[in-house]
């Protein structure tokens, strides 16, 4: 089973998750920016984070055989401190890295103006720059959260085929299917959605531009709940070409749209494009403290 992982926060992972994600099949994955727990106070702090997705994790996973891509933005919930308005007006130089395959992840925490406003500019930087974008949906309020992103979403430059509606659940796939968006879930250990609720849905809706992710991160979460619903689709009669579908080629079609997935490099059998020489160093730096 190969699986591309199309929302997972590796900075809070270790290198025992790598491993096991690499043996569960995971040779992808895509690490969206976002709220790191501690709220940031300055603008230079998120310029750190955003250069650490583009160099130090990417090498990081390489030494486990996976592919690190990013989406850069500023997240919903820290949109809401002025003082890191200027992330905003950064962006633009990010979003010309190569490893950048959409904005995000953009969207709402709690539906403030702040965060109106900081959701319409990065829909509009994402349409500027040929990128889709990554869009959260709301944990509370869920199907007034997805009408609200809609509804910013239709006002956009950005066509709604080229949003990722992600952390969506029983209650608001219908809406978000017929809305044309690509349709997210990230499966939680015991919160939201699990595997057999994943299965569920996807016996229902179907598999087309169904993307399922571990969003996996600091707090409790699985890296492998990707290969989980995998295993769950088989076991409930799926056959081997809707897992693939499902785990891969719908976000190889997503994050194809940024035009920066060299697809040849990800073939079955090929090896991993961003797999590195052993000893390869980042920034002068190997992986390992004490200069062996
Ligand atoms: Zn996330």
């Amino acid at each position: 089973m190969r699986i591309f992982d199309p929302h997972i926060h590796m900075t809070s992972r270790t290198t025992d998750d790598y491993r096991a994600m690499y043996d569960a099949g995971v040779r992808v994955v895509v690490e969206p920016s976002f709220w790191l727990g501690q709220p940031r106070t300055a603008p230079d702090s998120f310029f750190d984070y955003f250069d650490a997705l583009l160099g130090w994790e990417p090498f990081r996973a390489a030494q486990y055989g996976i592919t690190h891509l990013c989406t850069l933005a500023l997240n919903p919930k820290e949109a809401n401190d002025p003082r890191l308005t200027p992330v905003l007006d950064a962006l633009p130089r990010y979003l010309a890295k190569d490893s950048v395959v959409a904005v995000g992840e953009i969207g709402y925490d709690s539906m403030t103006p702040a965060e109106d406003a900081a959701l319409a500019a990065q829909l509009q930087l994402a349409a500027d720059h040929g990128l889709p974008a990554l869009v959260h949906t709301p944990h509370r309020d869920k199907l007034a959260g997805l009408r609200r992103t809609l509804d910013l979403v239709k006002e956009s430059a950005l066509p709604v085929e080229r949003v990722l509606l992600d952390h969506l659940n029983e209650t608001t796939v219908r809406e978000a299917a017929d809305s044309g968006a690509w349709l997210g879930f990230s499966v939680y250990p015991d919160t939201k959605m699990d595997e057999d609720r994943m299965v569920a849905v996807l016996k229902e809706h179907g598999t087309e531009r169904v993307l399922v992710n571990s969003a996996a991160d600091w707090g409790k979460s699985d890296p492998l709940k990707t290969r989980k619903v995998g295993d769950a689709m088989l076991a409930a009669g799926f056959t081997d070409e809707e897992v693939d579908q499902v785990l891969w080629r719908n976000p190889v079609a997503f994050y194809g749209l940024s035009g920066r997935l060299r697809i040849a490099a990800l073939a079955p059998g090929a090896p991993s494009p961003g797999a590195l020489a052993p000893g390869a160093l980042h920034e002068g730096n190997s992986i390992r403290r004490g200069g062996e």
